[in-house]
């Protein structure tokens, strides 16, 4: 008799809508029967629960959770240059890191996430959090033209980067990826060098590409073509690519995405917030291209919380293109989890023998998931991420009776507040009202 790390009796698998028990193993799915007899060295109940596979967020500044909120009803540009550079510039320091991760990895565990990709500053902050919390995360530091507090030059954070991929190559949980901020951000020299450095080194590429009309025509300015197009001619784009918001692109733009296998990062609540536009994913998903989700910063979104971000798709596109399967159910459960596990070379994201176990279980003994009749659809449309009773990490349990076993989440909620006492007092000591 075999004895697996872990047994979850009688949950209802929400795709495929069956009762069984899952035996999980070395982090993987081995068995799912009906009833499976062999003893575990833990068990679970399902009972009155549903599962599916934990969520994939692939675009996040997760450090910037301890900004949440400020700078609300600002378009993109503004919010930056008014809000949040004056206050990283005062701020961000590996503490700032430090705290705003154990914010952020709290809250995906508390809405279903396993897997984060970031950009962002001190990411060996970052992955020493994701790691003690048991999460996953691809992780890199955006590689500008301009100084900040990682580098001075494009070389610089280029080294940089090499340097900080080979420390953490090594880590269980977080992997390297490599981050070129945007195509506005980054001169085309700077750009074929990250890129380089990612193919060398075999990793992922994270981008931001046409999130605004604004950056569409700065760079029709500056090169005389559309971002994509221009990232096309250099040569940057390709399989390993990662590309969030893709908001503005046209149809020869889809095509040049579809042929060259880029992957795109849809971020429908930050690209709704900071009026961006709608990226028009059915047009995406007609060409089958690699669709993954993103919330973005919790700064522009407001939070992390992925189930929100896929009842938004669904819906959002189905009201745009006034066709109620634009996006249906299914679709946007596979975006939200296994697309993002997949695009990150990770085999998660299914409910299958042989997968990796990043599972979440949902409570739905509650008036809103009652009766349930199409778990599938009924998890998109009625479900919450306060729903989310167990989370499991790579066949770990981490969070479990909506407890987070891996954090302590009264000492996070207490500094973080402290930080935004902080923050609070520079703004109303150096930002004047206009
Ligand atoms: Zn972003």
């Amino acid at each position: 008799m075999s004895l697996y790390d872990l047994i979850i009796k009688g949950v209802l698998i929400a795709q495929g809508n069956r009762i069984a028990d899952i035996a999980i193993s070395d982090g993987v799915i081995k068995k799912i029967e009906p009833d499976i007899k062999e003893e575990a060295k833990e068990k679970i109940s399902g009972k009155g629960k549903l599962v599916i596979p934990a969520f994939a967020n692939m675009h996040t500044h997760v450090p910037m959770t301890l900004f949440r909120g400020l700078g609300a009803d600002l378009p993109l540009m503004d919010w930056l240059q008014k809000i949040i550079w004056p206050l990283e510039k005062e701020f961000v320091s590996p503490d700032f890191v430090k705290i705003g991760t154990e914010l952020g990895v709290l809250e995906m565990i508390k809405s279903g996430t396993t897997l984060f990709i970031d950009m962002y500053f001190f990411e060996e902050m970052v992955g020493e959090v994701v790691e003690s919390a048991g999460i996953r995360a691809g992780l890199g530091f955006g590689i500008l033209d301009f100084p900040t507090k990682v580098a001075k030059t494009p070389d610089e954070y280029i080294k940089k980067a090499k340097k900080f991929a080979e420390n953490i190559k090594d880590h269980k949980n977080v992997f390297p990826v490599i981050c070129p901020h945007a195509p506005y951000t980054c001169s085309k020299n700077t750009l074929l060098k990250a890129k380089e450095l990612a193919q060398e080194l075999n990793l992922l590429i994270h981008i931001h590409v046409a999130e605004t009309q604004t950056e569409v025509e700065r760079i029709r300015e500056e090169f005389g073509k559309t971002p994509v197009r221009y990232l096309n001619d250099i040569g940057f784009l390709g399989e390993n690519v990662l590309c969030a918001h893709m908001v503005w692109l046209d149809a020869e733009e889809i095509d040049i995405v579809k042929e060259t296998n880029t992957a795109v990062v849809h971020c429908p609540e930050s690209n709704l917030k900071l009026a961006s536009g709608i990226a028009p994913v059915p047009a995406y998903l007609g060409k089958n291209l690699r669709i993954t989700l993103g919330t973005d910063g919790s700064a522009s979104n407001d939070n992390l919380d992925m189930m929100e971000e896929m009842a938004t798709m669904a819906k959002l596109h189905k009201g745009t293109s006034m066709n109620t399967s634009a996006i249906d159910a299914t679709t946007a459960l596979k975006i939200a989890t296994e697309n993002g596990f997949s695009c990150a070379g990770i085999k998660a994201g299914r409910i299958e023998e042989g997968y990796e176990a990043d599972l979440i279980l949902i409570d739905t003994d509650c008036p809103h998931l009652t009766p349930l009749y199409d778990p599938v659809a009924q998890v998109v449309y009625s479900a919450r991420s306060s729903d989310i009773d167990t989370v499991i990490c790579k066949g770990k349990v981490i969070m479990e009776n909506k407890e987070v076993k891996t954090l302590d989440e009264e000492r996070i909620l207490r500094e973080a507040q402290t930080w935004g006492d902080k923050i609070k007092n520079f703004i109303t000591k150096h930002f004047t009202r206009d």
